[in-house]
């Protein structure tokens, strides 16, 4: 099984910018960015951070902000975060370590990337496991359970331990994150296109629909904002979020009413944005700033050419087209 599914990758891989050349530092920030994100939204996104900024040492040296612009699109930026500061640490070190538990302790690296960057770039046989390969081997082995169940999840690591190749450990993981991407995917799996069909329990007893089992759907929590569009002199009102707000922690945005000293006037319309588990409704109002008041220490005035620069999460570039003159 091991042997034609490796036939299979080697034959049928796809050509992705991470794969041309492997170095710890490029599979690292490839996996961070494919955390949440698909394949088809990071590929130029990656390509990009990788001329920004080629190595370690590079990202390490970069201001937070411009980290976060370079990440603007990708969502989740506690990602970047993490990136940058791990990047300080790998500098500071002075190489990327190579001890799997060393590559744990970097902020923001859990088991997976830790094996995906131990396996792919050092050749060492540690295993992955995302929902892509819960999935497989789900069907592959006829395992019963929920992908979100923690021992399930547990047991799906042990098989895949036991399993990873000393001679060829990244091409096996990157091979079975290819199956399931490609080919067993979550909804009609393509099983005539298979290469290791022949060895799985779910086609032999027809279960390919039923495996794995589905999870408990979590219904996104309901958040409405209202969000203040203040501009004078060709300058708008921007608003740093504080780190302990419940969403897009830290990163800069239109001010919501009531956090800076602005009455809201006009209705400029509203959108709708989903972001890790919340439904978002914004609506965004004209806000007048009373006279004389002080601003708050977040707020900052940006110039209109300049906001994009800012206002990196996707959630404002829909509210931009409601602005006045849409910047
Ligand atoms: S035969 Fe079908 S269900 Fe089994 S691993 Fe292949 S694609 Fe998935």
């Amino acid at each position: 099984m091991r042997a034609a599914l490796l036939r299979w990758y080697r034959r049928v891989r796809r050509d992705l910018p991470w794969r041309r050349r492997v170095s710890p530092y490029r599979t690292w920030v490839s996996e961070i960015m494919l955390q949440q994100t698909t394949v088809a939204a990071v590929t130029p996104k990656y390509e990009a951070f990788l001329r920004r900024f080629p190595d370690a040492r590079a990202l390490a040296a970069a201001p937070e902000d411009e980290v976060l612009q370079a990440w603007a699109g990708l969502g989740y930026y506690s990602r970047a975060r993490n990136l940058h500061r791990a990047a300080k640490l790998v500098a500071a070190r002075g190489e990327f370590p190579s001890d799997f538990e060393e590559v744990l302790a970097l902020p923001g690296v859990g088991r997976y990337t830790a094996g995906a960057i131990l396996s792919i770039a050092f050749g060492v046989p540690r295993a992955v496991v995302d929902g892509n390969v819960i999935r497989v081997f789900s069907r592959l082995f006829g395992l019963r359970g929920r992908p979100k169940d923690p021992a399930f999840v547990a047991k799906v690591w042990e098989r895949a331990e036991a399993l990873v190749p000393k001679d060829a450990p990244g091409d096996w993981n990157q091979a079975l994150m290819e199956l399931g991407a490609t080919v067993c995917s979550p909804e009609s799996p393509s099983c005539g296109a298979c290469p290791v069909a022949r060895f799985c329990a779910a086609f032999r007893d027809g279960l390919q629909d039923r495996l794995p089992l589905p999870d408990a759907r979590r219904a996104p929590v309901p958040v409405r904002w209202t969000c203040l569009w203040v501009e004078r002199g060709g300058k708008v009102l921007l608003w740093k979020r504080s780190p302990g707000e419940r969403l897009l922690k830290g990163l800069w945005g239109l001010p919501e009413a009531g956090r800076v000293p602005a009455a809201p006037g006009r209705r400029l319309g509203s959108v709708t944005h989903s972001i890790t588990h919340h439904a978002l409704s914004l609506t965004l109002r004209e806000g007048a700033l009373a006279p004389g008041a002080p601003l708050p220490p977040e707020a900052d005035w940006v110039p209109r050419a300049r906001l994009r620069e800012r206002l990196v999460s996707s959630l404002w570039l829909k509210a931009l087209r409601l602005a006045p003159g849409r910047p």
